[in-house]
């Protein structure tokens, strides 16, 4: 990884880069904050390359920090996930990972602490009151006739809801702040509420829990954080996170700075959402390779270096980040196209016998694994009396500038000869069974005599190749937006009436024997078809099996806009 490799100028560097410069920080601290709820997504990589990637190029330090406050809704599983995610897309957080549920009983002390500044309270009013109460962006909001309670009954009240005694959803802590402030975050927010759940790290030891806002910001000043970063929507959040670090004289003071989310088309990025497509199995797990979550992308065969180009190029800003699916394809294409090795697959064949085939004078030729990178080594490409042809690459009624095979037409076979199809062998319906051609024994290697034969076709002979699965995966998604369809009411369409039917095909296919030989996660090209990867799980030398990264060209939106 290099200094480079970030996305370039923008206003969260210039920031950072004018706090070095006046001396303000020794060193930078950031922290990515995930909540244990879910597998990480694609946006998530827009804010691990942020606040991993500013650490890296300024010389500070990024933490990894559990926002784990909603136990009901969080896991190991995710824990784990999270972790290995992160390191496979290539970054280190600084010593352990962190738990916001490590400071609860910090953040207890620190809640006593305002209730002893009598700026906060013990509410008894019902949720629904409290919102009832909270006011409109037009009304102001009406203070709660339990605001007025002494800093002892509070104490008393706040300490016996930490001891249990009371029912959940009965009490709340609230901050005293305004209730007519015109930013409905500063109305008097909860900071704790009564839970009786179990946690996943501290099990059954509190009834209460604090809040996401209450946490976040004393979290991030426990731990000494410099640039807080986060999305657009947390901006009305921010007068609420200074307020709770000033009252409570916290330094060095934490600053909350946002950039806008990434929003892909085609593609849904909110973990509530992509957990619904796995638990209702429109998908096989989180890391089905069609979702948008960083394991499904490297099941899909993304790579690490591809997303996070993908990442640079999107680039941080305030501005909305509306990004079509092609910028990632397109990302991870250009990041395979030097560092995958190539060979030849045929994954709708048509069988080609040839006719004029010598053991004795058909020869074969060595070729490289890649064009231009002769360190991923050569192999010879063996050609036999039966070879094996795309169907694509076959027409019986050639279209204008056609210059591929056809009847008593000529085409090169990549690697070996140019061969001419004499005859086309079909059933009873039409369907072609077999094409008969013969070989030109004067092209290995060079131009034919007298005549120009343009196309050049990919092609296995039946003898030297093997059979492999291959999974071809598409877009998950029909529309571009697929949650924010509305139906002739204006009222929301389910998500998940827009999944793409064709997202995944599974096919039988040939290739070369080095097929055979490849581990798991091996990422190769199949000329003139795409990039593909060896399955993650499923794959193994002996039956291999394949999943489609990407084609080589962006075809859907060839499809789409013909
Ligand atoms: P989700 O709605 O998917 O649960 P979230 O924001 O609730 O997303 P968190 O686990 O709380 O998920 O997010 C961890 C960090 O990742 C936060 O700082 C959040 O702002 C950032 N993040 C989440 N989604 C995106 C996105 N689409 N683009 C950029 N950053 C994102
Ligand atoms: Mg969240």
């Amino acid at each position: 990884m290099h200094k480079e490799d970030f996305a370039d100028n923008h206003f969260i560097r210039t920031i950072i880069e004018e706090d070095l410069k006046a001396n303000k920080y020794q060193q930078i601290i950031t922290r990515f904050p995930p909540e244990p709820n879910g597998y990480l997504h694609v946006g998530h990589a827009k804010s691990i390359c942020l606040n991993f990637g500013m650490a890296f190029v300024y010389d500070g330090i990024c933490h990894l920090r559990f926002d784990d406050t909603n136990p009901e809704k969080e896991s190991e599983e995710y824990v784990h996930s999270i972790q290995e995610d992160i390191h496979w897309l290539g970054f280190q957080w600084d010593g352990k990972p962190r738990y916001a549920s490590n400071y609860f009983e910090k953040l207890y002390e620190y809640a006593e602490t305002l209730i002893n500044k009598n700026l906060a309270y013990v509410d008894d009013l019902s949720i629904d009151e409290i919102r009832d109460y909270r006011g409109t962006l037009k009304d102001p909001g009406r203070e709660s006739p339990y605001r007025s309670r002494s800093v002892e009954e509070n104490l008393d009240l706040f300490r016996r809801m930490r001891a249990g005694e009371f029912e959940d959803g009965s009490k709340t802590l609230r901050l005293k702040i305004d209730m007519s402030s015109s930013n409905i975050n500063m109305r008097d927010p909860i900071i704790y509420r009564i839970r009786r759940v179990k946690h996943h790290r501290t099990g059954d030891k509190w009834y209460i829990y604090p809040m996401y806002d209450y946490t976040h910001c004393l979290s991030d000043g426990i731990e000494k954080i410099t640039h807080s970063l986060c999305t657009l929507e947390f901006e009305d959040h921010r007068p609420l996170y200074d307020w709770i670090l000033e009252k409570l004289e916290i330094e060095p003071r934490p600053h909350q700075y946002e950039f806008s989310r990434l929003e892909l088309l085609y593609t849904i990025t909110s973990k509530r959402k992509l957990n619904r497509l796995v638990t209702e199995q429109y998908v096989s797990n989180w890391d089905d390779p069609r979702m948008p979550t960083i394991a499904g992308m490297r099941r899909r065969g993304y790579t690490a270096p591809g997303i996070r180009l993908f990442c640079k190029r999107i680039g941080i800003s305030k501005s909305e980040n509306i990004v079509d699916l092609s910028v990632l394809e397109g990302a991870i294409r250009d990041d395979l196209e030097n560092s995958a090795p190539r060979m030849m697959t045929v994954l709708n064949p048509i069988k080609v016998d040839l006719i004029n085939y010598d053991e004795i004078l058909t020869k074969s030729r060595q070729a490289p694994y890649h064009p231009h990178v002769p360190e991923m080594g050569e192999r010879e490409v063996k050609i036999g009396k039966t070879i094996y042809i795309e169907q694509d690459d076959f027409t019986l009624e050639p279209p204008p500038k056609w210059q591929r095979l056809t009847p008593g037409g000529e085409v090169r076979l990549r690697y070996s000869y140019v061969i001419k199809c004499e005859e086309v062998i079909q059933d009873d319906l039409g369907n072609i069974i077999e094409l008969k051609c013969s070989i030109d024994h004067d092209t290995l290697g060079k131009k034919p005599e007298g005549r120009k034969v343009k196309g050049v076709i990919h092609w296995v002979s039946e003898e030297f190749s093997s059979p492999i699965e291959v999974r071809l995966y598409d877009r998950l998604f029909t529309v571009e937006r697929p949650d924010m369809v509305k139906d002739d009411d204006g009222n929301e369409v389910d998500f998940c009436e827009f999944i793409n039917p064709d997202s995944i095909k599974i096919i039988q296919a040939r290739a070369e024997k080095v097929v055979n030989e490849l581990p798991k996660e091996a990422r190769w090209q199949f000329e003139r078809l795409g990039y593909f990867v060896t399955d993650r799980y499923d794959h193994t030398p002996e039956k291999p099996v394949f999943n489609r990264t990407v084609t080589l060209r962006d075809t859907w939106a060839q499809k789409n806009n013909k």
